[in-house]
């Protein structure tokens, strides 16, 4: 056997076995996509389908489709959560959803920060920071999202500009409670444009978001926040971006909308 085919074959051990002991948190992110009877056939394909236990399985639809993973996702290991929550308990807020409702419903998850609400909607830091901190003490846990444009990229500021993203987003929260996040850290340029970070770029992003966590608060917080890549992973890429140091797993849109893209993005992160 010649050396390459050595190096190959110790390379191929290496994946799988990174591949089949790594917990990863795959989340699926729907935005403002499906109708009741796509959501019906995605639930069914899924329902019964082995996930298996070492990785985290989560899905958000649009809120008006929470009932039927209450209804269906009973028995299934898969959770599920909103895609943005309100920071106020009840009242005359128009079209937005509560933590309460959302706990109604079961949801264990809530994306914060989305850079789609935030370019759209004009949501800030300190707003994600209310968010973050309201659904701490309801026991839901935040997914923060964070990520730079393709102008911030190229004038290559971009790494303050998301450490401020953590930091404010992250403002006024216990030290404890940090480690309760978890941050999805996904380049505006290569959400849903099918431009994905090639996997040098994400582990150089992530080492330097995990050495920013550690620092800031303290090794045995900031080694533990579950950092989530974001941005047009799917299942051909998927196992590439896994391989990247201090990834904890990945948020997905797109591809998480098909049942069996999704199965097959969870199946190649069980080492299958
Ligand atoms: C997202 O919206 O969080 C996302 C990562 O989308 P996509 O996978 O489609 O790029």
């Amino acid at each position: 056997m010649n050396k390459l085919d050595i190096e190959e074959i110790v390379r191929k051990e290496i994946v799988d076995t990174v591949l089949k002991t790594q917990e990863f948190i795959v989340a699926g992110n729907w935005k403002m996509n499906k109708t009741k009877q796509e959501v019906k056939s995605f639930l069914k394909d899924i329902k019964d389908y082995d996930f298996g236990s070492k990785n985290t399985v989560i899905v958000t639809p649009p809120s008006p489709y929470l009932y039927l993973f209450e209804e269906e996702l009973r028995y299934s290991s898969v959770l599920y959560g909103v895609q943005n929550v309100f920071p106020k308990e009840s009242g005359a807020y128009t079209g937005e959803v509560s933590i309460d409702m959302a706990k109604d419903f079961g949801c264990k998850y809530a994306i914060v920060g989305h850079s789609e609400r935030r370019s759209l909607f004009g949501e800030c830091n300190e707003f994600a920071s209310k968010k973050v901190r309201i659904l701490l003490q309801n026991n839901i846990t935040p997914i923060l999202c964070i990520g730079e444009n393709l102008e911030q990229r190229k004038q290559g500021d971009y790494k303050q500009f998301l450490v401020t993203q953590i930091v404010e987003g992250l403002a006024r929260i216990g030290e404890e409670d940090i480690k309760k996040v978890i941050i999805a850290y996904e380049p505006i340029w290569a959400i849903g444009t099918g431009e994905t970070a090639s996997p040098d770029q994400v582990e150089e992003l992530h080492v330097f978001l995990r050495s920013f966590l550690v620092e800031r608060y303290g090794e045995h917080i900031g080694k533990d926040v579950p950092l989530l890549y974001g941005g047009s992973v799917k299942p051909a890429n998927v196992k590439q971006l896994a391989l990247a140091q201090s990834v904890s797993g990945f948020l997905i849109g797109g591809a998480s909308l098909d049942a069996q893209s999704f199965i097959k993005i969870n199946d190649i992160l069980n080492g299958n």
